[in-house]
Order: C-alpha cells, then structure tokens, then sequence
C-alpha cells in the first residue's frame, strides 16, 4: 500500500510536467513495483507501454521519482504481470488519477498551462545540494559529520580513510556528497572522484570487458579525493576488491583522502577479503545512528524549510515523535503533505496527519481519545533504560554497569534486545552504552533472550507491556 502512495505523488509531478493529451495517452494503469539500491521499479500494462514510456518519460519520471526518493539515481519500466489482478490494490489507473487531481486544482485551467506551486518549489529543490550545513546535527551523527567537516577542511591530513556506517537513510550519502560540495567549494582543481559500491563494479566489470582496465584505473588513480558509497556492493566480488584494494593502497600512500561508507561496520561486512576489510578500518570508522526526537524534529523543520513548506509546530512535533523508522518515512510524509496543500489547499493538521500516518501503517490509532495529545514514542535509549529499569523495579545503573547478579541481567537483555530489534541500534553502539562492551558480547546478549522468551512466555508478556508502554 505504501509503493501506492508513493506512486500518487511520483504521479502528481508527472501530471505538472506533461501534457495533459500525452499523459492521457501514454499512462494507463502503473505500479510502482519497487524501490531498491536507489532504483525505482515501475510497472505497466504491455510491452508496448512499456518502450513508449522508455522512449518519452524515463527522464521526467526519474525526475519525479528523485523528489519522492531522494538519493534515486534509475527508474525501470517492467510488464507487470499483476496489473490487471483485481485484488492488486497497488495498481494505479492514470486517466482516473487525472480527472481525480486536476478536479481538485481550483484555479488550474489544464495541468499543462500552470505548474502547481510545490513543482516550482521542486525544480529550485534540484539545485539545492547536500551541504554540510543542511545537515541536522544530533547525538547520533555529530561524530559523522564533525569528522567530514574536518576532512573538508584539510583533505589527505584528518582522517584517512574514513568509513562511515549505518543503516539506510540515515544521511551516509548526505554526508558524503556534501563533503564532496565543501571540498570543491573551497579549491576547484582538486580531483574527487565519487562512486558507488555497485557503480565500481559495474564500471570494473565492463572495462575488464572491453580490455580497459587500465584507464579505469588511471582514473581512479588521478584523484585527490576518492569517495566510495556503500561499499557493500562489493561483497562477494573478488576480482573488484582486488583492484579497489591497489588502487586504494596507490592513493593511500600517495596521502590522498579516501572516504568510505557501508550499511555495516568493515567487520561485519564478512563477504569482503580481509585485507581490505582491515584497510577500511585504518583511518577512522563512525557509526551514524538513528536521530533521536529532537534530530528528527529539526530535519523535518530543514526539510520544510528547503522545500519553503510552513509546516505547524505541533505537526512536526506529532511527525518526528512518530516516524521513528528513518528519515525517508519523514520526507515522504512532508512531501505528501505538500502535493495535498497544493492540491487541496488546505494546510495539514494534527488529525490529517494521524490519519494518514495510520493509512500508512506506521502508527496505530495515535490520537485515542483526547485527541489533541497524541501518544509520545521514546525519545533515546535513556528514555528505554529508564522504562525497563522501572519496570522491573531496579536499579538503573545495574542495569548499564557489568554485573552480574541474575535480576539485572534479564532486564539487561531485554534492553539491548528492544535497542537492537526495535531501535536499530548498531551491536557496537549498544556495546558503548552499556559499559564499552564489545559487539560480539551485545550479540551473544540478544541471540541469547531470543531463545529464553521462545519458550518463557511471561518474559514475552513482560517484553510486550514494555513495548506497549512506549510505543515500539
Ligand atoms: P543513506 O545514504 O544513509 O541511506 P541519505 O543520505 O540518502 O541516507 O539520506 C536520506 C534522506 O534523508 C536525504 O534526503 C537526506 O538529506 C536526509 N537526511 C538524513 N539525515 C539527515 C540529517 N541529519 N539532516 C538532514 N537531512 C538528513
Ligand atoms: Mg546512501
């Protein structure tokens, strides 16, 4: 249901750009099958729609889709064979789309002769680049991004290489790309050459095709600063660890800035060689976090206020104690929220965004009975160590310091296991609060309460009025 959502809003931005005789003719019912490794895959009727999509709109589409998935860089178009399943409720059928959206547009004669406000907005958007400055700093990334202000300043001399990890949309790429943006800014001849893990493979594999590896490589070799993004892609491919690894120990020497990132930290990343495991670690690794309430709170007020969106007080309140998942949930909600201000103009309020909240799975009934004072998530793991030590009557600290004794450790293992499971708190980062234990102790911790509440169901029962209790 989601991807539907998703595909409304990608449609909207169609709709302004197009002619109103083309969009007619050329879409007619579409999915948006997936979004994956920054390609969005959508789907049509027939092959026929399918090249005549290809031909016209990859371009516009993949414009349109960039706005709802920042970070997108390829659309697909595929035959889905699901399309004309009646009980497929993803399907959307463009000519009754149109008639739905531009019927709500009061003062737009035809989609074609006036954009709507929030396309105008958005074209300025394109422009508008990752900086280091629009990046929100919280707890969870303040190491991250300290460290690639640093680098900026003096590529080659901070910190090399850096490696930067988390989960997804957590704002690795917005780091990186930003930190391209600084150095260029502050000296235009130097040469930084940014990719990506699966863009190098590619790029590996077909010179190793046509024989031209070694042009690859002088490209590679010719860089000041050399910034590779989710290196992950990398797993399981040996002939392209080994020629990143060269080209990484040439500029490694040669004292150029390497900057790396990874959905996991280089240990985790098992299907690596070792040894180039071993040199992504050389320099400096950070983990970036999840963004606690108050992070969350001032990106969706950056992002409204990139995207010249007034967006109320207690909306953004309400959003950013919601969506705890990633950012990506929040900027596809404001983007909601601006497509429907546009098209409706009515501004968004508490319970508009509680229903659609709701509609898009992400919360229960939030607003219960009062109404007016939605439901508070945690806010930090401060606030769920306080919650589980409450609960079972003990104390904090021996719940965070090495002891021993079995009343803690039960509720200790809960703790990390609601941190890891529910939370996505990296193992490390978990290790770090609780008394610098190391990783492979906060797995054994998790794996271990795994097991025990399979088949103790009261510790389950407990577990669940705990995350009843806040939210998770
Ligand atoms: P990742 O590369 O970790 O998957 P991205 O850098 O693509 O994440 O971030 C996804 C979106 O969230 C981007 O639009 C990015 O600007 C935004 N974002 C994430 N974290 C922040 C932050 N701390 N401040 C501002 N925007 C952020
Ligand atoms: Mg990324």
């Amino acid at each position: 249901m989601k991807n539907f959502y998703h595909l409304r809003n990608i449609l909207s931005l169609v709709i302004s750009r197009v002619k109103k005789q083309e969009f007619l003719v050329y879409f007619k019912k579409m999915t948006l099958v997936n979004i994956e490794e920054g390609c969005v895959t959508f789907g049509v009727i027939s092959e026929f729609m399918k090249g005549n999509l290809e031909v016209k709109f990859t371009q516009i589409l993949l414009e349109a889709a960039q706005t709802e998935f920042p970070g997108v860089t390829e659309v697909k178009i595929i035959v889905d064979s699901e399309i004309d399943n009646p009980s497929n409720s993803d399907v959307i059928d463009c000519m009754e789309f149109f008639k739905e959206s531009t019927k709500k547009r009061p003062n737009l004669k035809s989609a074609s002769d006036k954009a709507p406000s929030v396309w105008k907005v958005w074209m300025k958007n394109k422009s508008f680049k990752y900086t280091l400055e629009n990046f929100v700093v919280g707890p969870d990334n303040q190491l991250g991004h300290s460290a690639c202000t640093a680098i900026a300043k003096n590529p080659g001399k901070a910190y090399n290489p850096l490696y930067l990890y988390g989960d997804v949309w957590l704002g690795k790429t917005h780091l990186l790309q930003a930190t391209w943006n600084q150095v260029k800014k502050k000296d235009k001849d130097l040469n930084i050459v940014y990719t990506t893990g699966d863009k190098f493979l590619n790029e590996y594999v077909n010179c190793v095709k046509k024989r031209t590896v070694e042009k690859l490589r002088q490209k590679f070799l010719e860089a000041d600063v050399l910034i590779i993004d989710d290196v992950q892609f990398l797993e399981n491919k040996k002939q392209t660890q080994a020629e990143l690894y060269n080209i990484f120990n040439m500029l490694y020497e040669a004292d150029k800035q390497i900057i790396l990132s990874g959905d996991r930290a280089p240990r985790e990343l098992t299907e690596l060689e070792p040894r180039l495991r071993s040199r992504f670690e050389w320099g400096i690794t950070i983990d970036i976090g999840k963004p606690d309430f108050e992070t969350r709170l001032a990106i969706i007020q950056e992002k409204a206020r990139t995207k010249e969106f007034l967006l109320p007080q207690e909306v953004a309140e309400f959003i950013a104690a919601n969506v705890t998942e990633n950012v990506r949930e929040i900027e596809g909600i404001l983007n909601q929220l601006i497509i429907e201000y546009d098209l409706e103009g009515v501004p968004p309020t508490l319970e508009k965004v509680a229903r659609k909240l709701k509609k898009l799975s992400i919360t229960d009934d939030l607003l219960g009975a009062t109404k007016t004072s939605p439901q508070m998530k945690i806010k930090s793991y401060e606030d769920l160590i306080d919650i589980v030590s409450e609960h079972f009557g003990i104390e904090k600290e021996g719940i965070l310091w090495e002891n021993r004794k079995k009343e803690f450790m039960i509720p200790r293992q809960v703790a990390m296991y609601l941190l890891k499971k529910k939370m996505r708190y990296t193992y490390e980062r978990i290790g770090n609060i609780f008394s610098w234990r190391n990783h492979a102790s906060v797995l054994y911790s998790c794996n271990k309460l795994e097991q025990v509440i399979k088949k103790d169901k009261d510790l389950l029962y407990e577990i669940n009025v705990i995350r009843d209790r806040i939210g998770l």
